[in-house]
């Protein structure tokens, strides 16, 4: 019996599965903030490719990943899936339980699988720089790693205290040389109208998004790059939900249940997808997505139009959303703690098609810190939260006596969040309260949307 099951480079994907001509129902459209109307193509040239802007409304059902980037990807593709016998045997459980690491590419997260294309189609487009911002810097790091790949320059706004405080994922971006400028900066509008204000500001997402955008949209040679939420993004990510179907096939199995965590939702989409297809075709598989109890958009969030960000530069969407001026609390999963949520995983979770659950951190720090004795691997943050919801349907399937497979994706390696297992170790951690006051607050002010 296996306990990695692996594949050959030659059965990485040759397609990614675009999920949107099977969703339940139209998709909403996207909206420019600023006129309230649908965005067009012409509202995002400026920003994003024509490949990528065709990409997100695309209606194909599966979309050829171009030679290029499978090149790439076979640094780290096909990634491994594991049967987590030794977590089962802890847990004396009669589930299996399987996950596909993703930790295994060179930033140490699915992240890559979308950087990678991105970089790609801009560089064909004549495009010479990608401008992004990052907050604890996984996505900056991929994007600095793509960028390498391809010859285009890479720059960064790293969230001021992030710099301070994850050094380490700054070092790896100018390794791969990228400019990492702390914001707020001196360098664009947003930037010095937020120093004027307050010359000590720490920086947030929202702000960092404003001057990466800025940065994009006022150069021809540059364009911008997302990380998560986007269609396209979604789309990418499809490669891990495919390897890991076939895989599952060579051990015999079927899952039950699909698990990941959900920040913008794209290691979901990328992990559930392909399985959504099944289900669509009458398979009976569940898909369960994860997320902090002190960032609960799919659990506690309303659907309707919000902005993308904080600043209100980023498109309106239909989405689970906090209120895009909601500041969640800062827990150590700095990847989940996004106020919205991808749209397409959004419609699935409102036409009742996946499922949704949260948990606090220091639930979900036990269940990382159990993993990692039991199979060795220091999940990310964000990845311990499906480690979490992994190891309660095991212990459910034992309460009941009942087998099940279990399939979870473990997103990233944590070995750059150590000072979050510090914080755990030293009985530091802080659980937060679902701040339902601040949230309510938020979602007073949403957009109005009249169409
Ligand atoms: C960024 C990140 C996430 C959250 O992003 P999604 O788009 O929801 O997948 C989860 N896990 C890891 C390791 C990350 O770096």
């Amino acid at each position: 019996m296996q306990t990695k099951i692996l594949l050959d480079e030659s059965r990485i994907p040759t397609h990614w599965y675009n999920i949107i001509p099977d969703m339940p129902g139209s998709l909403a459209p996207v909206i420019n903030p600023r006129t309230l109307q649908p965005v067009t193509p012409d509202d995002l040239l400026p920003i994003f490719p024509m490949a990528i802007i065709e990409q997100e409304v695309s209606g194909e059902r599966w979309i050829p990943i171009p030679d290029e980037v499978r090149e790439i990807y076979r640094l780290w593709r096909p990634s491994p899936l594991y049967r987590a016998r030794r977590l089962e045997q802890a847990l004396g459980t009669p589930a299996k339980i399987y996950y596909k690491y993703e930790g295994v590419s060179p930033a140490g997260s699915h992240k890559p699988n979308s950087a990678i294309p991105q970089a790609f189609y801009n560089k064909q487009a004549g495009i010479r720089r990608l401008a992004t911002e990052t907050g604890a810097g996984q996505w900056g790091s991929s994007l600095a790693l793509a960028c390498s790949m391809f010859g285009l320059e890479c720059t960064v706004y790293m969230v001021k205290v992030s710099c301070t405080q994850k050094p380490y994922r700054k070092s790896m971006m100018q390794l791969w040389g990228a400019n990492v400028i702390p914001s707020p900066s001196e360098f664009t509008n947003a930037g010095r109208s937020i120093l004027a204000h307050d010359p000590d500001s720490n920086g947030s997402l929202g702000i960092a998004i404003s001057e990466a955008v800025e940065d994009a949209a006022s150069r021809a040679d540059t364009n911008y790059a997302l990380g998560s939420v986007l269609n396209h993004v979604c789309l990418h990510q499809t490669v891990i939900g495919q390897e890991a179907k076939e895989q599952l096939a060579l051990a015999g199995d079927y899952p039950d249940v699909v698990i990941a965590c959900c920040g913008g939702g794209s290691n979901f989409a990328g992990t559930a997808f392909p399985f959504l297809a099944d289900r669509a075709a009458g398979k009976n598989v569940r898909c369960l997505a994860v997320e902090p109890a002190s960032c609960p958009t799919l659990t506690k969030g309303v659907y309707a139009f919000d902005y993308g960000d904080t600043a209100k530069m980023a498109p309106i969407a239909m989405m689970y959303t906090l209120g895009h001026d909601f500041m969640p609390p800062g827990i150590h999963a700095g990847g989940l703690r996004y106020h919205g949520e991808s749209p397409l995983v959004s419609q699935l979770h409102h036409a009742g098609l996946i499922e949704a659950k949260s948990y606090r951190q220091t639930a979900c720090f036990e269940a990382a810190h159990l993993f990692a004795r039991s199979e060795g691997i220091v999940p990310a943050p964000e990845s311990s939260h499906a480690v979490r919801a992994a190891i309660d349907e095991a212990v459910i399937a034992k309460e009941e006596g009942k087998e099940k497979t279990i399939l979870f994706c473990l997103s990233g390696h944590g070995q750059l969040d150590m000072g979050a297992y510090d914080a755990y170790l030293s009985g530091g951690l802080e659980d937060f309260e679902y701040p339902e006051e601040m949230i309510r607050e938020s979602l007073a002010r949403l957009p109005k949307v009249d169409l």
